[in-house]
């Protein structure tokens, strides 16, 4: 008998649609520019970098620079902090 071998199977067995369904799983360092949903940084105009990408509603969004993309980070935390908020405040009434 061998209980971990089916485990590890399992756990092994991870296709690359599965990230997909789990985004935030991901580390930065796993995101692929061929993924991104936009070609040029919003800031500057300029194309996005492989080593400027980062997750934003599930998706890839990519910077021309690791300073843009961390700019980014820090607007929508600002905006995740006030929706967390929203949505602490909003749980008794919904349910
Ligand atoms: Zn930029």
């Amino acid at each position: 008998m061998r209980p971990r071998a089916g485990f590890a199977l399992a756990y092994g067995a991870s296709p690359t649609l599965t990230t997909l369904n789990e985004p935030m799983h991901a580390a930065a360092s796993e995101l692929s520019i061929t993924d991104a949903v936009n070609e040029t940084c919003p800031w500057s105009g300029k194309p996005i970098a492989a080593d400027s990408l980062t997750l934003y509603n599930g998706a890839v969004v990519g910077f021309c620079n690791p300073e843009c993309r961390d700019k980014f980070a820090k607007a929508i935390l600002a905006f995740e902090a006030g929706l967390q908020a929203r949505r602490v405040t909003n749980a008794g009434l919904d349910q």
